[in-house]
């Protein structure tokens, strides 16, 4: 409530401003919370349509890319996976935004660190997937997410795994395939 406070207050003096300077007359005090209002629905939803625009341009890159790889042209592989980058830079510039501007309350981070965060990154891969069952040979091994019969399919290295099926991520994300569990309890099973 703190924030969409302070948020209000601000935007509230900026009307006021803008009321001033382009030499409208002073908005009224029952006047001024549905600008304010206003101006923050606007805010979002510009941020909204920025974020749907960027959703679009990663699906057709995504799309292009598996055209790419089924015709074995690795030039355009490598363009488009720079593109699928920058746009997902965007995308997060713009979550972050949207996590500014929102009224709605901060994420519940669960009371885990960024120590805890780290920690479970570090904690070692290849160890994790033995505990699972899964034969770890030359940092290869069965892909856990889509679970095909190549012992060889899932290669891990500088503690991530890959897999031809798409599938990437650190530790923690592997637990979360594993166990079917949310981020923040990953985290913690890892500590
Ligand atoms: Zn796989």
């Amino acid at each position: 409530m703190t924030d969409l406070y302070d948020m209000n207050h601000i935007t509230r003096q900026k009307v006021k401003e803008f009321a001033a300077e382009n030499n409208y007359p002073p908005p009224s005090s029952t006047l001024i919370p549905i600008f304010v209002s206003l101006v923050t629905r606007h805010k979002l939803s510009i941020i909204m349509g920025q974020i749907d625009e960027t959703i679009d341009r990663l699906l057709v890159l995504n799309a292009r890319l598996d055209e790419a790889v089924e015709e074995s042209n690795l030039v355009a592989v490598v363009l488009i996976k720079d593109r699928l980058n920058e746009e997902k830079a965007k995308l997060r510039v713009y979550e972050r935004l949207l996590e500014k501007e929102s009224p709605m309350p901060k994420k519940e981070t669960n009371g885990i660190t960024d120590e805890m965060i780290e920690r479970a990154k570090d904690s070692p891969m290849e160890e994790l997937l033995e505990q699972y069952g899964y034969q770890v040979k030359l940092h290869r091994t069965h892909c856990p997410a889509h679970g095909g019969k190549n012992p060889t399919s899932f290669s891990i290295k500088d503690n991530r795994g890959v897999c031809h099926c798409g599938w990437r991520g650190d530790t923690i994300a592997l637990l979360m395939e594993l166990e079917k569990c949310s981020f923040v309890e990953a985290v913690k099973r890892l500590q």
